[in-house]
């Protein structure tokens, strides 16, 4: 890479600006931000270089080779699913014989997330800023803390009082500060900000940080190097709407490099107790909604990346597609009793999502669905739809 390569870019009015730490979103867009709406001008990264014989993702990133952290971020696996099931077994998951599933709970800290901090931690590096600042409920926190840990930066993390336990517990074992925001997560937000700005600390606030949307598009271009081509769909769990501009903005960057011709058709899957950019998708224009949904990585009232995400659907003839969180728990339990990937309910989304647009999707296509996160980050999730034996057995006469 060379840095000349990149520039930022706005996604609303295409003002362009330099890469540098205090620059987040477009200054002239962001004059029309209003409350409880998302964010206003998120910034895109722009890549003008080229690649030439073999490459690695790595060099489509705007961050030396050297100062990114050691841990073994991303180059997860791409199960075949065809292959696992078997042509005996009769699934529902062997109506489509190229169905992939790229597995994301293998990163380091269980979730997607690590790919946007460890951009983000190379980009503190090289700059020699030593605090990151997060607000989070979940998993961008417990990422941040691993893959900072791992960076030797300092994290300070602002959580709503409801963060789940095991992402909380997880982020202190990393030696996180954490401080407990009295308010929702627009509150953490908030003061985060406020925070890195007054003491000149990074924030990784997701979409706030353009480098959270850009660390992400590794995995579509590992997707490409794993099948050796574009896939045909791909199927996204959505709450910010971060993770969907990260694997349009990869499927971008291969289409400007001539490695292929079209970005794939992407589906949107949100819970349907959480649906804000489905519902911008369908009518227009963002209204504010109170979610309630099974999967919390994707329970979200105010998309901060919404804006970007529902221009990129349009622009790329995506879908959204909603599922219950009664769908969502079921598929989290196909998934790990079919193939033996156990998924917190906001990864098994994709495969949710997946079943309910199944008789749209030609059998021959190639599919590839997202799986984002651990089931081990949400036990209480995951146990709802198993029931737990109640008993103790002293002799084998005593099982029934
Ligand atoms: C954050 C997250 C998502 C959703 O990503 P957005 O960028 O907020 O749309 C999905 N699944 C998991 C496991 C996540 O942690």
């Amino acid at each position: 890479m060379n840095a000349n390569d990149f520039t930022y870019v706005c996604s609303e009015c295409g003002h362009t600006f330099p890469i540098a730490p205090g620059i987040m979103v477009c200054e002239h867009c962001a004059a029309y931000q209003q409350a409880d709406r998302p964010l206003r001008g998120v910034l895109d990264v722009a890549f003008t270089g080229e690649v030439r014989g073999s490459w690695d993702p790595l060099h489509l990133l705007l961050v030396e080779r050297e100062f990114f952290p050691g841990i073994p971020v991303g180059h997860t696996p791409l199960w075949d699913v065809g292959a696992i099931v078997g042509r005996t077994r009769q699934s529902a998951l062997t109506e489509h014989p190229h169905l992939f599933i790229k597995d994301d709970t293998l990163n380091p800290t269980a979730s997607l997330k690590d790919r946007a901090s460890f951009l983000v931690a190379a980009f503190a590096r090289k700059h020699g800023i030593q605090d990151v600042v997060v607000a989070s409920t979940g998993n961008a926190a417990s990422s941040m803390a691993g893959v900072g840990a791992a960076a030797g930066l300092r994290v300070t993390l602002f959580v709503p009082k409801s963060a789940p336990r095991a992402k909380l517990v997880q982020s202190l074992q990393y030696g996180a500060r954490v401080i407990p925001v009295d308010g929702n997560y627009d509150r953490a937000y908030e003061l985060s900000l406020e925070y890195s700005r007054r003491f000149g600390y990074l924030s990784r606030n997701t979409a706030y940080n353009p480098l959270t949307i850009e660390g992400k598009k590794t995995v579509a271009l590992e997707i490409y190097q794993q099948l050796g081509c574009a896939p045909d769909y791909v199927f996204v769990p959505v709450g910010d709407g971060v993770i969907l501009s990260g694997v349009y903005k990869g499927f971008c960057d291969l289409v400007r490099l001539g490695l292929i011709s079209r970005v794939p058709t992407v589906y949107a899957v949100q819970a349907q107790g959480s649906d804000a950019i489905a519902q911008a998708f369908r009518r227009g224009g963002f209204l504010p909604i109170h979610a309630h949904t099974v999967a919390d990585s994707i329970s979200v009232d105010v998309p901060r990346n919404g804006y970007h995400a529902v221009k990129q659907l349009l622009t790329y003839a995506g879908r959204c597609v909603t599922v219950s969180d009664e769908a969502i728990l079921h598929a989290q339990h196909l998934l790990a009793s079919s193939i033996g990937l156990f998924a917190e309910p906001s990864a098994a989304a994709s495969l949710a999502g997946f079943l309910a647009s199944q008789s749209d999707i030609p059998a021959e296509a190639t599919v590839v669905l997202l799986v984002t996160g651990s089931g081990l980050k949400d036990i209480d999730s995951a146990a709802r739809l198993v029931s737990l034996p109640d008993r103790a057995i002293s002799r084998i006469e005593e099982i029934d």
